[in-house]
């Protein structure tokens, strides 16, 4: 982390001085045109130079004001879109491949350079769940399957996993009940 108390490698834009501070201010701003135009609010850090008291705008700023429109929006932010893939362990290219997004355009929502339109991130939030991952993998693979079908695999499969843990934790207990008998 750079120290702007007194890092020379940053002056300030506005006076040239050394030494800036940060502050913390609730910043309003307006989104959108129009009918459609809404005033949105954030916290941000702003860097603020001891001399001349100019502010200025960090990296993180611009990413708090982003996540405020997404949010605004009932958009995925940056770091959903992103939690989406990571949680299936996959590239951007497999992942462009699989759902048929462009690795450029997922790459930008990612980012924040760009936002996904509502059909698209309604495409991720059914990519969250592994379900459809499958689904979609098997489509891949020019296998024959719907998704409902998968669906009732999946139903059949729980049951017994159910009953199964059912019968070990019977086991268990007759394990206790043995000991107690025995001490
Ligand atoms: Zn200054």
């Amino acid at each position: 982390m750079r120290n702007i108390e007194t890092d020379e490698s940053f002056p300030c834009p506005e006076c040239g001085h050394i030494g800036m501070h940060t502050e913390r201010v609730c910043d309003a701003f307006s989104y959108g045109s129009g009918k459609d135009q809404v005033e949105l609010k954030a916290w941000i850090t702003l860097d603020v130079c001891n001399n001349c008291s100019s502010k200025f705008d960090t990296e993180d700023a611009d990413r708090i004001r982003h996540n405020e429109i997404c949010n605004h929006l009932q958009l995925l932010s940056p770091a959903d879109v992103l939690k989406i893939r990571v949680r299936h362990q996959m590239s951007q290219a497999k992942f462009a491949e699989l759902t048929g997004i462009g690795v450029a355009s997922l790459s930008r929502w990612e980012s924040g350079q760009m936002l996904q339109s509502k059909s698209h991130d309604n495409l991720l939030r059914l990519c969250e769940a592994r379900l459809n991952i499958d689904f979609l993998e098997r489509k891949a693979s020019k296998e024959d399957c719907s998704i409902v079908d998968m669906e009732k695999m999946q139903m059949k499969v729980e049951p017994r996993s159910l009953y199964g843990q059912k019968l070990n934790s019977a086991r268990m207990a007759g394990t206790f009940f043995d000991l107690r008998k025995v001490g």
